[in-house]
Order: structure tokens, then sequence, then C-alpha cells
């Protein structure tokens, strides 16, 4: 979808290997590969974790001064320095100056949100005016469903995922008894084939063709929370309102993850979080999209103050002037604190581009996958040999930084054994461990240093 002009990863680093004389799993072609990073710089901007602070290490295993190997931005990314001098600016100017502050200062509180929405344009591919940020995913999920979910006698469904996260699940089961639909024929739910881990283009185009007079609304993830694959959103938009659907996507984990062109592909709603990939902190303040073609024809079923017009706010006339489009679902003053973090994450997105973070990305994961299949792939001439497995697609085009792996041995000792070593990333039912080397703050050291860490995990978790 947007690789096609970033070079596939193996033949970069046989290139690379080539040229130092060295063979791909040397130590060498990681420091070379971080010295020649453009990006390296950007480490800086975070606190990384040691690995003396994290409560499971065992210090007899690591060096405790040391950086842990922090592969979890998929789940929690890291904090960034600024956070705590925006925070302590706005605390100060609310203890010195109280309810002034609304009005005045770097950020004025009325319009926290909109100081830095300017940030986000780049990151989704959207128009200012289509990007909102406002309140937590699945509230804005909620926002979107109540607007675009208007399910007639013959237009009912709405078509997601059958392993789709939780939040998402719920907040569709719920929307449609809402509306007082029968649950059970109104979500439709795509799963793999039977022995596969991640879904099929054409499978999921040929339900959209087949069932499409029937679906009101297609609600898919941008990257999937546990396989990593990164669908095709222009395709999924595409398919699905040629036959009448709307076609929303809930980008969690893909937003600072993979390129997006939102406004381009037409995409009608999605909204994410913004303390994975984004690094904006737990309970983040979250983003919401609505394409500028519905500006004027979409509105929020549910509306409160902030949804009406700045001129015209503080009137207190009691007639809603709205705001067109996606600022009009705003309901509440936006929460400064929240603003602060997020700006501080998203000046650093500001300093680089998607295209330029994506193109590191694809060759630190591909290097973490030569490594993992180098070492351990399945060897059928030695059947007590561990080995790992790749749930999440190989193709460049069909994830982002992240690969699940699930194993031949018990995933949570080697999970526990990772913990010890000082390795942070996380396991999600019902098999897999998640990894996700980010490219703003994670190195190809970091991989190499992981590989080394899964090598003494296996083995200690073997004998056990
Ligand atoms: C992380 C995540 C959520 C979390 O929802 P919140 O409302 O932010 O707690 C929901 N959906 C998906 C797909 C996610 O990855």
């Amino acid at each position: 979808m947007d690789s096609t002009s970033h070079e596939l990863p193996m033949r970069t680093l046989e290139r690379t290997a080539s040229q130092l004389g060295c063979s791909l799993t040397d130590e060498k072609l990681a420091l070379y590969l971080d010295e020649h990073d453009n990006l390296k710089n950007f480490q800086e901007c975070f606190h990384i974790p040691k690995m003396k602070d994290l409560p499971l290490i065992d210090l007899s295993l690591v060096n405790e001064d040391e950086n842990s190997i922090y592969l979890l931005g998929n789940s929690l990314g890291l904090q960034p320095r600024n956070v705590k001098k925006y925070l302590e600016e706005e605390l100060e100017k609310w203890a010195k100056m109280g309810g002034y502050g609304h009005e005045i200062g770097k950020r004025p509180w009325i319009t926290g949100d909109e100081c830095i929405v300017h940030h986000m344009i780049n990151i989704v591919g959207a128009h200012k005016d289509e990007i909102g940020l406002m309140n937590g995913l699945t509230v804005n999920l909620h926002l979107l469903l109540l607007s675009f979910f208007k399910p007639t006698s013959t237009r009912f469904k709405i078509l997601l995922e059958a392993k789709a996260f939780p939040s998402d699940h719920y907040a569709i089961e719920s929307q449609l008894q809402l509306h007082g639909l029968n649950v059970e024929k109104s979500m439709l739910m795509i799963k793999p084939r039977e022995g596969e881990d991640t879904l099929r283009m054409e499978d999921i185009l040929e339900v959209i063709e087949k069932e499409g007079d029937s679906i009101a609304v297609i609600l898919f993830s941008g990257v999937q929370f546990y396989t990593g694959q990164l669908f095709d959103i222009p395709a999924i938009t595409k398919a699905g309102q040629a036959k009448g659907c709307f076609v929303g996507f809930d980008l969690a984990h893909a937003v600072g993850n993979v390129e997006l062109h939102l406004h381009d592909w037409g995409v009608d709603f999605a909204c994410w979080c913004s303390y994975k990939y984004l690094n904006s902190g737990a309970g983040a303040l979250a983003g919401i999209f609505i394409h500028e073609k519905h500006a004027y024809t979409m509105k929020p079923a549910l509306a409160g103050w902030f949804g009406h017009k700045l001129e015209s706010r503080f009137n207190m006339d009691n007639k809603l002037d709205l705001i067109p489009g996606v600022n009009g679902y705003r309901l509440s003053n936006p929460p400064i604190l929240l603003v602060c973090a997020l700006e501080a994450s998203l000046e650093i997105f500001s300093q680089t581009t998607m295209k330029t973070l994506r193109r590191k990305s694809i060759l630190l994961t591909g290097y973490m996958e030569y490594l993992i299949k180098h070492y351990y792939s399945k060897d059928k001439t030695a059947s007590n040999k561990p080995f790992v497995k790749i749930m999440t697609p190989s193709h460049i085009e069909h994830r982002g930084c992240q690969l699940t792996l699930t194993f031949s041995i018990p995933m949570k000792s080697v999970f526990q054994e990772l913990e010890k070593r000082g390795v942070v990333c996380d396991k999600r039912e019902p098999s897999g461990i998640r990894v996700a080397p980010v490219p703003l703050y994670n190195s190809f050291h970091d991989v190499y240093r992981f590989i080394k860490a899964l090598a003494s995990a296996i083995s200690a978790a073997k004998l056990k």
C-alpha cells in the first residue's frame, strides 16, 4: 500500500553486510546500521527505562545501568522528555493566574486541542478540519457509530473482524443493541481461513461483494492488534463504498506506525488512541477523523457546548451554532494536561515524516524477522530444537513494525525469562508474544540484544 518506494529489507541487509565483509548475524552490522541511521538522535527525546528499574528484572542476568530492551511501543509508547516541562508550564499558569489561563499563554485552555492539531495532519494524512482531538478511542468510536450507523430494514449489518479488539467488539455489540437489533444477525464477523492466522484481502473483498447490500458500516482495524497484519485500507474503503456502505477504521495500531492518507483514500471516518505509537501516556487524548465530504451532511447525535462555534459559544444563548465536520462532535472543554503530553510527542513527529520513519521501520523489523528466522526456524532434522513462528505477514506491505511470535515451547515461560532479561514486550492470549521495534527510539542494536536475550530465554525456558 505505502511501501512500493521502499527497498526490500533483505536486499539492504545483504548489501550492507557484504560491504562490511561480515555475516548478517554479526553485531557489526547492527552497529553500522545505527551509526548511519538519520533518525538515531530521536532516541534522546525519550526516557528509556533502565534495566534496574524494571519490576521483574533479574539483576544477575543483566547490566543494571544499561537501557532495557523496550519493544512495547505498540502498547505504551515511551515518555517524551518534554512532557514534564509542558505539564509544568500549564500547572504553573494555573497556580499563578487561575481562570485567566483559559485565554492566555502558549496554550490557551479553551483552544488547547486546536493549538496542536496541525501536528496530526501528516501523521494521518488528513486536512486540519477533518481531525479532532478529544475523549478516548472507544468514546470516539461510539460517537462515530451514533452518526454513521443508521440501520434500515434492509441495510442493518456491521462488518468487522472476528478477532477485533474487545473494546471495538463491545462498542459494536452495544450499538446494535441500542437500535434493538439482533446481534447475531447484524454483527458480521470475518475470520481467517482454517489453519491460517491472518485474513486474506480476497476473502475480505468477497464478503463485501456478497453481503455489501445489507451492510451499513464496515469497521476494520488499520493494523490488527494481535497479529500485526496491516490491511489494505484504500481497497477496503473503495470496495465498501461501491456497495453503498460507510467505511471506517480503528487506527489504534496504525497511527504513528504506518503511512496513512485518510483524506485521499476517501475513508469515511476513523479513530485512534495516542498512547501506543504516539507516545502520549496512558489514557491520552484520542483522535477522530471525519472526511470533509461529510462535513455538512453528518451531524453528531449527541451535542455539547464545545461543538458550538467559538465566536458565539460564550453568548450562552442555548441556540446551538454547530461547527461543521468533526469538531462539532466535541462535547467538553479540552483536558489541557492531556494536551501537554500529546504536544510533547507530536512535536517530535513533526521533525520528520511518516515516510522516513516507515523506511527505517521496514528495515528494523525486517532485520528482526531475518534473525528470528535464521536462528529459530523449524528444523525437521532436529525435532528437539525449539522453534519460533512469526504469525505476522512477511510481506512489508501487510505489516507495520510489530511481529507476533508463537513458540514450540510454553509461551509463558519464554515470556517470564524475557522479562528477567530486561526485554519489555507483552504476551497476548491465546499464544502470542508481541514485539515492536519502533523507529523513533529503537535501534538496530536493540534488535540484536533482543535476539541474544531470546536465545538465553528459550534455553532457560526449555530447562523448566
Ligand atoms: C488499544 C486499543 C483500544 C483501546 O481503547 P481505549 O478506548 O483507548 O481504552 C481499542 N481498540 C483497539 C483496536 C486498540 O488497539
